[in-house]
């Protein structure tokens, strides 16, 4: 891919802002030397007025999602998009969630431009493991664990019943909830379904990789051995 194209899809500006950059000479090799348009130069050797360039397409991100951001880019308040540099809104192709996180919950939100690893993740093929703590309203009943693990739950307004999910008491309140699927709310649903709510809700963990020490409202990037860890 030309430079120009490379430089202007990760959202440094139009190509047209991206040739004058060129000729104002602020794009560089690692050793200062000015590139032009056509050379041909090693992503990680790339500097844009002196600073390393962003990640080449092929991003994706682990974010420690606070309360209080939704996942879209279209609402008016607090989005996840606005905890990453302004930039990576503005690449081509978009970084978008892996699924979604509502407003309220916290916890481990994957983020990624590559559309086949997206697919991957949350296909039900992959069966990949969403680990969910919830807080709740009420003390637990007893029956939760058998209920969520019959395959047998229906919620309101689906056509088939939910695939068997794994409920581990933690104290009377609070549960980890392991679930395959990542249906509309489903979390908050099935608590519903048993006479419950949760007051809070946070993803620690999607597959093999969790946020560790990742502090709340922070990101990092991931690498081919977290993907591996992934899946
Ligand atoms: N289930 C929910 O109810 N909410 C989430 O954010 C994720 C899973």
């Amino acid at each position: 891919m030309k430079l120009v194209k490379l430089i202007a899809n990760l959202g440094y500006g139009s190509r047209k802002d991206v040739t004058a950059m060129f000729r104002q000479g602020r794009i560089t090799d690692a050793d200062g030397e000015v590139l032009y348009a056509d050379d041909k130069v090693e992503h990680a050797a790339i500097r844009i007025d002196g600073e390393a360039i962003d990640p080449p397409l092929g991003l994706t991100i682990l974010l420690h999602k606070p309360v209080g951001y939704t996942c879209s880019t279209k609402d008016p308040g607090r989005i996840v998009y606005d905890l990453l540099p302004p930039r990576y809104r503005l690449r081509s192709p978009l970084l978008s969630t892996v699924g979604r996180l509502d407003r309220d919950t916290s916890g481990m939100l994957l983020l990624t431009d590559d559309g086949g690893l997206l697919h991957r993740i949350v296909s039900p093929k992959a069966n990949l493991a969403k680990v969910y703590e919830a807080t709740l309203a009420s003390d637990l009943r007893g029956d939760e664990g058998a209920i969520f693990a019959s395959g047998e739950l229906m919620l309101e307004a689906e056509k088939t019943p939910l695939a068997p999910a794994a409920l581990e008491v933690l104290e009377p309140r609070r549960a980890r909830l392991i679930l395959t699927e990542g249906r509309y709310h489903q979390v908050r649903r099935m608590f519903a379904a048993v006479g419950n709510h949760v007051d809070a809700l946070h993803r620690a963990r999607i597959g093999g990789l969790s946020l560790q020490d990742l502090p709340s409202g922070q990101w990092r990037t991931l690498d081919s051995t977290d993907l591996e860890t992934l899946f």
